[in-house]
């Protein structure tokens, strides 16, 4: 643990060393977050079981002094927020980015517990087709079955790393957008360059290490300095029979959700 919080003290030092002296007020501002989300994770030590609400998304962003919204500038649409911690290294990954060229684009970033419900139950009543385009209530008669495949891309309320504020998707929903031209330059780039700001990738392509979880994201990236951290706090509290409260929570702890998708992950994403 030390070892993370040296890491984030040393990046949070890095962030602010490289801003140049004609920053703009905009600048200024997340530097006054850098150092508020500092004195955040410290009052965070040790890991505690109280934090399960936050790693369950039950809170709203918007009335969290630990969060702040998202310029338009750099999403493509209006109120998102981020833990205002993960928005300091995304803007300077972005300037980093934006330097060679690059546009990085935040699409999605936190949901909290209601707004997930609201993506997992249009799923679960057909409202909303899946990817693969089925309508999840005609396809799948069976409750787990119905789960399963609303699994591999969307999470249960309660278990979804957007509630964190450390997560964010980035330009594009297809994986195929990422395999060729411009799409291809920018994915190889956050390849290169991404853990440099504290972000890694938590859902790669399935192998050996990742056996289950959701499919792969080329576009979701994590802000491992805190994200890390909160997958500790789920994976010693978060249990199968707290996820409730929406339609299919019922077969939670028979699909095993925490162990197979919250703790699916990118290896490299946990230390
Ligand atoms: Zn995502």
């Amino acid at each position: 643990m030390l070892r993370s919080i040296s890491l984030l003290l040393f990046l949070i030092t890095s962030i602010i060393a490289c801003q140049s002296p004609s920053q703009s007020k905009e600048n200024v501002k997340v530097e006054a977050n850098v150092e508020g989300a500092k004195s955040l994770v410290q009052q965070q030590e040790p890991l505690d079981s109280t934090q399960l609400n936050y790693v369950m998304g039950k809170f709203t962003p918007g009335q969290d002094e630990n969060f702040i919204m998202i310029p338009d500038s750099i999403s493509d649409k209006s109120g998102m927020y981020m833990h205002k911690q993960a928005f300091a290294a995304f803007i300077s990954m972005y300037r980093a980015a934006k330097a060679e060229g690059i546009t990085l684009q935040i699409r999605s970033a936190t949901r909290n517990f209601d707004y997930q419900k609201g993506i997992w139950e249009r799923k679960w009543t057909g409202e909303t087709i899946l990817s693969s385009g089925e309508d999840a209530s005609e396809a799948f008669a069976d409750e787990k079955e119905r789960a399963l495949n609303i699994l591999k891309y969307s999470s249960m309320p309660g278990t979804s790393r957007h509630h964190w504020g450390t997560d964010i998707d980035l330009n594009n929903f297809n994986n195929s957008w990422f395999e060729a031209g411009e799409g291809l330059k920018l994915f190889n780039w956050l390849e290169a360059h991404a853990s440099e700001y504290g972000y890694c990738r938590p859902y790669t392509a399935k192998d050996a290490s990742r056996p289950e979880g959701y499919n792969e994201e080329k576009w979701h990236w994590s802000y491992m300095p805190l994200s890390s951290k909160l997958t500790e706090v789920a994976e010693q509290y978060l249990r199968d029979e707290m996820i409730r409260g929406f339609h299919g929570s019922s077969v939670a702890s028979d699909i095993g959700v925490v162990r197979k998708y919250v703790l699916g992950i990118n290896n490299s994403c946990r230390h």
